[in-house]
């Protein structure tokens, strides 16, 4: 065996198999309990390898394929092959290493427990080394080694998981549910690790790529620059403990804990105590039940900490768990203090900041990104000047202008709009006057001033408040076509078109399937545009998806909104005078008006008092 011996060879930490007695003293867990299992005992491992850029490749939603590629500082030959045995690690050595954990992994299970339950392909190569070493292990069983020409670093193929586990295999969900969980995995380790480029590819497209930036950056990407604009910094510090991070405004609080981030040591844990200090340091600006988005950094000795309590669980305890919840209590409180969260809706600078950029919603945003880089379209590239502009013309009141969870966070701020809209409300008198204007907006008066309605976004809420009904109470409204159409769709599309079908049925689809991959489709909702079906379809389906990888996880209301989305008017559609006048009726039909299901609003108002005040006119001075 030539090894060419070098200064980081002799350094790197040898791999060694735990005593008995340390191993005996870590919580034993079942590793691997589904792909993102595997996706995650990986990564962590290129972490800890001290990569700097981790790529993750999954096909089929790692049912058949993970592979995650690092250069790091890979393994020798003797180490490779001791890296599959049970308490292999290079980690930690001896029983007092447990109190100094400073990696992700130490327990040195998971290259041993993944390769029990999949075929194993390793390539890895140390700096030091001119030849790297090619594993593979087969359920446990060693195939081969051989020497083979590789890149600096490891490279890892997990295929065919629980393929000698029919039982297992059986129970893992749908591709949509385990690929939620290998992104959100994915997520919290490109938030933390925002050091680290992170490339992510799912069956042959380049999902993500991330290059090496901040934590606010980061946020941009999976939340939005809106979302990005309106956070709280926090920051608490003393000689034993300091947290920093962000927190979300109140009205961007969710019914699901989703976005709740605690990094301690940059390892992602849950910490029951410090979600409550959290929610008790938003006092009554948000409701029971409602989780606030926060990310925070906590930095302790680890001797403090006790990571072993939940080995798969993510649970952590402290051992001062009281100190850490009063800290983290007023740091909230603290932040939330300096900012006034008032509703208050009138709009101000028209020209120089659109609504439109207030009311976006980040996780559309950031899915729709995401999506556009899997259907082959040009990577949109995060340059400084995307992430400072509008953070200039950031106000603390135009916060509360950013809306996600629209069907009940929005009702409460805007509760207090309806009194307005009564008192200037659309003149309802026979002579109502509409116009429209470039085929987009439609411009009608109102009593102290002009209404701008976007004719596709309202249009929008009134399909997808009538879509939210049909799926509730199962009252579809279909028309039948003349001559049913048969779709040939992908295989994808068929399945999720398959598991759709009780609500698309509900919204008024009548779809059969036909062959292992076409549907034949008899009737279509009212609203959708004979000849138009099979493009509504793709697009309902396309827009699904990129509801069903964000943290939007509610099928009706993802299934509602894409095809609220897809079967609106369009900017550019000409409308008659009844169809604007309808559309108007309609829209005040609506529960909420206001904004459109992505969080967007529907019309603005312009007032006669802000038109006097722009031509520089005031009420009691003429010039
Ligand atoms: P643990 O991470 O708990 O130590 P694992 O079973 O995940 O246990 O890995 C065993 C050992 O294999 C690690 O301690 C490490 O030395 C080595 N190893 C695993 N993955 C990598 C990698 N990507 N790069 C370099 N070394 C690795
Ligand atoms: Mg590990």
């Amino acid at each position: 065996m030539v090894y060419i011996i070098t200064k980081e060879r002799i350094d790197m930490p040898k791999i060694k198999i735990l005593p008995e007695n340390v191993a005996s003293k870590i919580a034993a867990g079942e590793v691997v309990q589904r792909p993102e299992s595997v996706v995650k005992e990986l990564l962590e491992n290129s972490i800890d390898a001290q990569s700097t850029h981790i790529t993750l490749i999954i096909k089929d939603a790692g049912k058949t394929l993970i592979q995650v590629i690092d250069d790091g500082i890979g393994m020798t030959e003797e180490d490779a092959m001791l890296a599959f045995q049970r308490h292999s690690t290079s980690k930690i050595s001896d029983i007092d290493d447990l109190e100094r954990i400073t990696t992700l992994g130490f327990r040195g299970e998971a290259l041993y427990s993944i390769a029990a339950v999949s075929r194993v392909e390793l390539k890895t190569k140390t700096n030091g080394m001119e030849l790297g070493t090619h594993i593979s292990i087969e359920g446990g069983k060693f195939i081969e080694q051989r020497r083979v020409n590789c890149e600096k670093g490891t490279n890892i193929i997990v295929k065919n998981l629980f393929f000698n586990v029919p039982a297992r295999r059986n129970f893992l969900k749908s591709n949509a549910t385990e690929f939620k969980h290998i992104y959100d995995t994915f997520q919290r380790l490109s938030l933390s690790y925002t050091n680290l480029r992170f490339t992510f590819i799912d069956d042959d497209k380049l999902v993500i790529d991330l290059p090496e930036s901040s934590i606010e950056k980061r946020i941009q990407f999976y939340f939005g620059e809106s979302f990005l604009d309106s956070l709280i910094p926090v920051r608490f510090e003393n000689e034993n403990l300091k947290v920093w991070g962000y927190i979300g405004a109140p009205h961007f609080a969710k019914k699901a804990k989703g976005q709740q981030f605690l990094f301690l040591n940059n390892r992602f844990v849950i910490n029951k105590s410090i979600s409550h200090a959290v929610y008790r340091g938003y006092e009554h600006l948000i409701e029971k039940g409602e989780y606030p988005f926060y990310l925070f950094f906590i930095n302790l000795d680890p001797k403090r900490i006790d990571v072993n309590v939940h080995p798969s669980k993510l649970e952590v305890k402290f051992d001062d768990e009281n100190l850490i919840y009063s800290s983290i209590y007023s740091a909230v409180k603290d932040a939330l203090s300096t900012k006034d969260f008032s509703p208050q809706i009138e709009l101000k600078e028209l020209d120089d900041f659109s609504a439109q950029t207030r009311f976006k919603n980040p996780i559309v945003e950031a899915s729709g990104f995401i999506a556009k880089e899997i259907y082959g379209q040009p990577k949109k590239e995060l340059t400084e000047k995307d992430f400072t502009s509008t953070q200039k013309q950031k106000s603390d009141k135009e916060d509360l202008f950013i809306e996600t969870d629209i069907v009940e966070k929005t009702k409460q701020i805007l509760n207090s709009l309806t009194v307005e809209y009564i008192d200037d409300s659309v003149e309802t008198n026979v002579t109502r006057q509409v116009w429209q204007l470039h085929n987009k907006y439609i411009l009608t008066p109102i009593k102290n001033g002009l209404m701008i309605i976007d004719q596709h976004i309202a249009h929008e809420r009134i399909l997808y408040e009538k879509a939210i009904q049909s799926i509730e109470n199962a009252i579809p409204l279909s028309q039948q076509l003349l001559f049913p159409q048969t779709i040939e769709l992908s295989k994808p599309d068929f399945e999720l078109v398959m598991e759709l079908k009780e609500y698309l049925e509900k919204i008024g689809f009548d779809l059969k399937p036909f062959g292992k991959s076409a549907i034949i489709i008899n009737g279509i909702p009212q609203d959708v545009k004979q000849g138009k079906e099979k493009e509504v379809i793709l697009d309902i389906l396309e827009m699904y998806r990129e509801f069903a990888m964000s943290s939007i996880n509610d099928e009706k209301d993802s299934l509602a909104k894409s095809f609220a989305c897809k079967s609106a008017i369009k900017a550019g559609d000409p409308l008659t005078e009844k169809e604007m006048l309808s559309l108007i009726d309609n829209l005040f039909a609506c529960k909420i008006p206001y904004v459109c299901p992505h969080g967007r609003p529907v019309f603005i108002k312009l007032t006669i008092d802000e038109l006097d005040r722009r031509f520089g006119r005031t009420t009691n001075k003429e010039f």
